[in-house]
């Protein structure tokens, strides 16, 4: 196991995150149960200590990266002096919550996207997060009237485009449909709750019938079987295997920055694109947060969801994650500006989780997983 101490620098606090390899596989943790858990590709925390940091602990589950969470949650240690443990996992965070009932150790769901965060609310994982920060500073259209969830951070679904290859340097969505693209473009699965979100806001503005008409034909753009994350198709385009590209925002500036060369070079071979620049705007989605049910700490839950809402938190979204801040007194980071500004869709994100179950039925559907000419 490789153990990453993330915050072992900051003072008497020690933030323990602990991942097994980049799909962060890990065991379950010794005191959480894990009888609803789906998903091997699992994660896992440090064992809450006996000797609590000096402003007590805070258990939370996460779908972010460690790597893009990391500096917000070792900030919000060195502030409040509360020692956070984190449960990292691609899948089944929600459903663990759940089926851990009211003996669940976490406080703050972490998460990405609209859709997973209405999930957490329907499946009645979540309690009202009651804060004059949250309300101050994030626009009511980016929090559930319940007060279910509270989103934190936006991010762009755009279109990397080879810098030798592809010449035009403006998109639509729909034009991805463009048989002219045959053989050419690079996405990750159909099913990913990134590419579900985008089809989602497609069925919202064109109707089903159109949707299921561009998933088919995207499909059949493809360059090769659905497969990897957003950074893995910017890859596939230095390598020549596609010209084309979807990914999120962030991932590029995660790139440009990587400590591993290779990735450098993977994002100094395309061109970032804003679809629909023109007209209703690119696709935007949100990460946010959740304070769980059964909290056990709820206290210091409440204090993590207030940090990440302030102007601090909000500063450390824009400038080390790289995202959109939500707090609108809080500017882009320098790097972001450097893409060229982004037009938010303003489709309300409710609506694109409204039709989250159809798109995945629509991607289903067109067998768009199962690749180009399948
Ligand atoms: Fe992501």
């Amino acid at each position: 196991m490789t153990t990453v101490r993330a915050a072992a620098r900051s003072t008497a606090l020690s933030l323990t995150i602990m991942a097994t390899s980049a799909a962060f596989s890990l065991a379950a943790p010794a005191w959480a149960s894990n009888p609803g858990e789906k998903n091997k590709a699992s994660s896992e925390m440090s064992i809450p200590s006996p000797v609590a940091g000096s402003g007590g602990e805070v258990n939370i589950y996460s779908y972010r990266e460690p790597g893009l969470i990391a500096p917000l949650i070792e900030a919000f240690a060195k502030k409040t002096g509360i020692k956070a443990n984190v449960v990292y996992a691609k899948d089944g965070l929600t459903e663990r919550i759940s089926a851990e009932g009211a003996n669940s150790p976490a406080d703050v769901l972490l998460s990405v996207d609209i859709g997973r965060l209405t999930e957490a609310k329907d499946k009645g994982i979540s309690q009202p997060i009651v804060s004059k920060e949250v309300e101050e500073e994030i626009p009511a259209a980016y929090r559930d009237p319940d007060g279910a969830w509270v989103g934190l951070s936006q991010r762009a679904r755009v279109v990397y485009a080879s810098k030798d290859r592809v010449k035009q340097d403006t998109i639509t969505y729909e034009e991805l449909a463009d048989p002219k693209w045959k053989g050419k473009i690079c996405m990750r699965s159909g099913q990913h709750t990134y590419n579900i979100g985008l089809l989602a806001s497609i069925i919202a503005h064109e109707g089903a019938e159109k949707a299921a008409k561009w998933a088919e034909a995207v499909k059949n753009n493809l360059a090769r079987k659905p497969a990897g994350g957003d950074r893995d198709q910017v890859k596939a385009i230095y390598s020549g295997e596609c010209d084309i590209a979807v990914g999120n925002t962030y991932y590029m500036a995660a790139m440009e920055t990587s400590d591993k060369p290779e990735q450098r070079e993977w994002a100094k071979s395309v061109k970032l694109l804003f679809p629909n620049a023109a007209d209703r705007g690119t696709h935007v989605n949100i990460s946010g947060a959740v304070l769980a049910k059964h909290a056990p700490h709820k206290e210091q839950g409440l204090k993590l969801i207030d940090f990440l809402a302030s102007h601090e938190g909000q500063m450390i979204y824009a400038e080390q994650v790289n995202e959109y801040p939500l707090d609108k007194d809080v500017p882009i980071s320098k790097q972001v500006q450097a893409w060229g500004e982004m037009k938010p869709d303003t489709l309300p994100l409710t609506e694109v989780a409204k039709n989250r179950k159809q798109a995945s039925e629509i991607m289903d559907k067109v067998g768009f997983d199962q690749g180009p000419g399948a």
